[in-house]
Order: structure tokens, then sequence, then C-alpha cells
């Protein structure tokens, strides 16, 4: 079933091969007929995981790119929809010759195509099939993985994810489920070689002893990841119980020796903080944490190589508006006003922004964050009061924020936001390039709205800096403030590019400014009051 861990699973196995030095390439099928993730809400949803070159994917990707180190493409996510769409624009376009197109073997065969195209130059691809074994809309899914067992032979592992639960009443562990589960595998003629148990507390010898005799998969196979206190553990836990062996023995890979001494490194300080730095999360999704996983983190990299645990403290933007108050009460000694879309919540981001620009807490606004802080310095600090961005204020008579020029006349919403990588020129002296230590940066991006041109001169007069600006076409990336100890937002996504060994240089910064200002003894500062108080 879905949330059971599946993705984590999927990009430890990667991490197993990858430390043994063998290239590997992630794939992830989502049986729904959404053509990507990037119309989806976020609480259906969790976050939209942004590629390189700009597919807006499943946020398992994220996973993925996290544990393996790489950049994957937008053609790392299937879904249903991609496919059934490339196989009805080819019928219409003739290129069946006139056969009846059926489930078997055309969308099959579009499924292996797509599976086999990424495959393309990687010793191991893993392919991970999302939903429940048995979803009527995962059945081609199922059926394209037999056949290419069936072509590949050897060159083919089936590894089961499946849930065991506990019983708290009886206090045993049910394989009733699981024995289901690959009974149903079977029907479609899929009997997996390798199983790993998801469960809540290790399980015991006997219960794997169960599974085995029911499934029909050797115990040395089973392999349990029971929960442990963070994700970055698993391919530790899984390597330790021998899978990473198994795998490669059973891929008929080269035998080589692992080495984890990075990753095993990065766990040691992860696990082990001597500090707890309390980072404000303002937005208006965050009852999901899942809808901002990557910047959670990107915050623990960048926590970790500073020997210090992210804790996160959720501030939703619309109990803002009603309590402004209430702010100054949270401690914060960082502040992160969170990407997002639309108007619900947005005064309530706008007052968070205000709050650590005057109370000079460090502050990194990401996307829709940097927007509504440049909109919070226009009206707070230009003395423009009714600034706002055209998404939330159309009408509005300072538009500081609008449509980028070449949205304009876009109506469709899949797919056509400003997304991907884009190249970034950093200005020097300006903390950006400090912090990149260069003079260019590369980012994602997935955004409609940019920064008004026509109001820079008065932003720039009155204390703002722009320290980022694209490359190709002249627009704002990057703006800070200088005097304040640590104020940056940018228009791209930082938080996708960031590595649990190789930590953001943005996220280092914000958590290195919130150590110092500590040790400077100015936690707990308290802005003025914010004029939605008085309101
Ligand atoms: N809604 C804003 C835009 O479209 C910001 C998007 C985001 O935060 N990803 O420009």
């Amino acid at each position: 079933m879905s949330s059971v861990g599946k993705g984590v699973v999927v990009a430890s196995i990667g991490r197993m091969l990858r430390s043994r030095n063998f290239s590997v390439n992630a794939v992830k099928i989502d049986p729904y007929i959404n053509v990507d993730a990037g119309t989806m809400n976020p609480y259906a949803h969790g976050e939209v995981f942004v590629t390189y070159d700009g597919g807006e994917t499943d946020l398992d990707l994220g996973h993925y790119e996290r544990f393996l180190d790489v950049e994957l493409s937008r053609k790392n996510n299937i879904t249903s929809g991609q496919v059934y769409l490339s196989v009805i624009m080819k019928e219409r376009q003739g290129e069946y010759l006139g056969q009846t197109v059926q489930l078997i073997p055309h969308v099959t065969d579009e499924i292996k195509r797509r599976i086999l195209e990424t495959a393309e130059g990687f010793d191991v691809t893993i392919v991970e099939i999302g939903g429940t074994v048995g979803d009527y809309e995962q059945l081609p899914f199922l059926e394209a993985a037999r056949q290419l067992r069936l072509e590949l032979g050897d060159g083919v592992v089936f590894v089961h994810v499946a849930w065991v639960p506990l019983l708290k009443t009886t206090r045993e562990f049910k394989t009733k489920p699981l024995q289901h589960s690959v009974a149903e595998l079977r029907r479609y003629g899929i009997q997996p070689d390798a199983i790993v148990v998801r469960s809540e507390r290790p399980i015991d010898a006997n219960t794997a002893r169960k599974i085995a005799l029911f499934t029909n998969v050797p115990q040395h196979a089973i392999y349990n990841s029971y929960n442990v206190d963070t994700i970055y553990k698993v391919p530790l836990l899984l390597e330790r119980q021998g899978m990473g062996e198994f795998l490669v023995r059973r891929l008929r890979l080269e035998a080589r020796a692992p080495d984890y001494r990075e990753w095993e490194e990065f766990v040691a300080k992860l696990t082990s903080p001597r500090h707890v730095v309390k980072v404000g999360m303002c937005g208006k999704y965050v009852e999901l944490p899942d809808a901002y996983l990557s910047i959670i983190e990107a915050l623990r990299h960048a926590g970790a190589a500073l020997s210090a645990r992210p804790e996160l403290v959720w501030i939703n933007s619309v109990d803002v508006e009603r309590r402004p108050d209430r702010l100054h009460e949270l401690d914060v000694e960082a502040v992160i006003v969170l990407p997002g879309f639309g108007k619900r919540g947005v005064e309530g981001m706008i007052e968070c922004a205000r709050y650590a620009r005057e109370g000079e807490i460090p502050f990194l606004g990401i996307c829709f964050g940097m927007q509504l802080a440049v909109v919070e310095f226009a009206r707070n600090v230009v003395g423009l009061k009714e600034a706002s961005t055209t998404e939330v204020d159309p009408d509005t008579p300072h538009p500081v924020v609008h449509l980028a020029p070449e949205q304009r006349g876009i109506d469709a919403l899949g797919g056509t936001m400003i997304l991907g990588n884009r190249r970034i020129e950093l200005v020097p002296g300006t903390l950006a390039a400090s912090l990149y230590g260069s003079s260019v940066a590369v980012e994602r991006h997935r955004h409609r709205y940019e920064v008004n041109l026509e109001y820079l001169p008065k932003l720039v007069e009155a204390g703002l800096l722009v320290s980022g600006w694209r490359e190709d076409v002249r627009r704002v990336e990057i703006i800070e403030l200088p005097g304040h100890p640590f104020f940056i937002a940018t228009q791209f996504h930082p938080e996708f590019r960031s590595r649990p060994t190789r930590p953001h240089p943005l996220f280092l910064g914000l958590i290195r400014a919130a150590l110092a200002r500590r040790l400077e003894g100015k936690v707990g500062a308290r802005s003025a009051a914010s004029p939605l108080q008085a309101a």
C-alpha cells in the first residue's frame, strides 16, 4: 500500500548499489491518470518534486536523488496518464497501422519502452511500482514487469515491500495481509525474489520463517525495514541483513565491498547533534509536512553538517492572521516562509516575513516566500501600503510581484510554469555570492509570478539588494537585506539540490546564522507590535 515507505526502501536499495560503485538509476511509476504531479493538491499528494529538466514529479524522486546523489529527469516518473496519452496520440497519428489498440500489448509495450529508455547506460535501474497490488490501474504495470522478467531473465529481480502490522492486543505480528498480497502477485505471474517487511518493530525469526513458508521466498531473502529514528539509517539496516550482497549476487553483478564511510559519518552527525535550532516554518499546508519534504530534508542535511538538529515549529499562516501576537511566543531562531500558491494564508506569511525582518531573525524565503517578502518590504519599508502580488490581488495599485511576461496568455494549468534549471548570476560582494563561494548558481524553478522590475528602483532605494539575476533574461532571483544578520530569499527552490553529504549553502547559512545569533545571546528578541495585531 502507499505511504508504507517503498520510496525509502527503493532509495536504500539504490544506496547499497551506489556504495559498491555501480551506476544506479531509479524510476517511479504512479498508476494514476494525471500526466504529472503538477496539478495535484499538496494535501492529496505532498510535495511536487521538480527535476532539473522541469518535470513536476512524485516526491519519491527526491528520496532517490538524495540517497543516490544523482540528478534525475522527468522521464524517471512514469504515470498512467503519460502512457495512455502517448498510446492514444500514436493511434490518432495512425502509427499502429490499422491494428486494434489494446491494453496488452500496446499499453504494456509503451510502459516497457519507457522503462528501458531510462535504464539505458546504467548498471542497475530500480523501478518502484506505486499503489497497492490488486489495484485496477496498477495491473498494466505489473503485467509489463512480468514481461520484462520473461524477456530479460536474470537481469530482473522482484522485491516486494509489504507492511506487517503488530497487533497491540496480542503483541503479535500479523503476516496475513502480506501472504495475500504475495498470492495476488503470483496470480499475475510474479513471484517475488525478496521481501522487505515494513514493521513498527523488528520482526522475530518465527515471523520471518512463517513469511518464507507462505510466500515461497527463502528466509535469507526476507529483510526487515523496521521503524528507525531517521530514514538515512535504512540502507545501513538492510545492508547489515545482507540485502546488498543478495542483490549483487542475484543480478549477477561483480562482487565489490561497499564503502559507507561518508554515509555513516553523515548519519552519526545527524543522530548526535550538539545543538537544537528552532526553525519556524510558515505556510498554509503545515498540517501535512510532506508538502515541504525537500525543505525539511535540506534543513536536516545542513543541521548535520553543523552538529545542530533543526526543531521545526510549524506556523500555520492562516492562524497567524487570526493571532499575530502568538508569533512572538514561539521564540523561533530562524524563519522560513515556504512556497505556495493562492490567496489563503497570504497575509500571515507576509506577517512572518515582517516578524523576521524587524526582529533580526535569520530568514529564508523560498519562491512564494520570496515574493511575499518583497510585498512586505514594499508595504512597510517603501511605504506602498497596498502593494501586493497580482496572484493574490489582481487589482492592486502596486503590483510589486506580477505574472512573468512569458506566462501571459497561457491558459492550460499542467506543465506550463517556469520549470526546472536556470542559471543565475551572483552579484560579487553579496551574501549570496559568499555563501555559494561562486559567481554563478544553477537552481530549479517552479513559478509563474516574479518581481516586477518597474518597482525595483524604489525597492533598491529603500535598502533591498538584488544579489542574484537570472542569466538568460533579466529577472530577480535572489534578494537580501544588508544590515540584517541574515535575510535572504530566492525565486528558485534551493531545497531540491541539497544532499546529505553536500548540504545546500543557503540552508547552511541560515542554520549557521541562527547558531551565531544564539551565541550573541540575542535569542528571544521581540519585534515591534504588528499592524495585524493592532487590527
Ligand atoms: N505562486 C507563486 C508563483 O506561481 C510561487 C510558486 C511557488 O512558491 N512555488 O509564482
